[in-house]
């Protein structure tokens, strides 16, 4: 009898305590609309696997969740297949589209970086540069696009203004591509605003995330 009181006991303080933590989320500023519809921050399913972390099987890389230096799987076979038809679609149309940087192995990234900081200064560098693990690049699912009618643009957020930038951003997810450092979030991605940097995600998280204009961090509730 004792041992059932003090079980009743017990649990009626963790569901207490549930209950105000839940009222504390609820009261998170941050918390948007769009953010409860996808559940809060305890629905998604966070796993790693050899040192690379997954959020609902998504694979997430950015200046916190970096990738291990032996992780180097080559381009993605699906995201390949996927950009190729996002490729001829958008040259069907007269764009002339072009890869300006696809996979970069962690090796590849640290000689980059360790070149920019030489000519910029690490802070700079930083801003529009990963550090070696922290590139998406490394992930074998991101591409940069240009357009070889525009190429003074490549690289830079003039490209949205282009035909071709214009069709990438209202386009990609079709393909199941994200551009993946919106404007105005780079505190949330860590990174500068980057029209041409798409990241492949499927069609159906592309969709989802094109349409609540979220980032994938927002999206996968980091
Ligand atoms: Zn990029």
């Amino acid at each position: 009898m004792k041992k059932l009181i003090i079980g009743i006991v017990f649990i009626s303080i963790i569901l207490m305590a549930c209950s105000n933590q839940w009222r504390k989320d609820d009261a998170k500023p941050g918390n948007t609309d769009a953010h409860k519809k996808q559940g809060t921050n305890n629905n998604h399913k966070k796993k790693i696997k050899n040192g690379v972390t997954f959020i609902d099987d998504i694979l997430i890389v950015n200046k916190k969740i970096p990738l291990p230096s032996d992780y180097n799987p080559g381009v993605d076979k699906s995201a390949r297949t996927a950009l190729t038809k996002l490729l001829n679609d958008g040259n069907k149309k007269g764009l002339k589209l072009t890869i300006t940087s696809g996979f970069r192995s962690y090796q590849r990234q640290q000689t980059l970086f360790n070149n920019y900081v030489k000519k910029d200064g690490e802070k700079a560098a930083n801003k529009y540069s990963a550090k070696p693990g922290s590139s998406e690049h490394q992930s074998g699912l991101s591409f940069d696009i240009g357009s070889t009618k525009t190429p003074q643009v490549n690289f830079n957020t003039d490209f949205v203004k282009t035909k071709a930038g214009k069709w990438l951003k209202a386009h990609a997810h079709e393909y199941g591509f994200i551009i993946r450092y919106p404007k105005g979030k780079e505190t949330i991605t860590g990174y500068q605003y980057e029209p041409w940097h798409i990241r492949y995600v499927g069609k159906k998280h592309a969709k989802a995330i094109y349409e609540s204009h979220l980032t994938l961090e927002e999206y996968l509730g980091l």
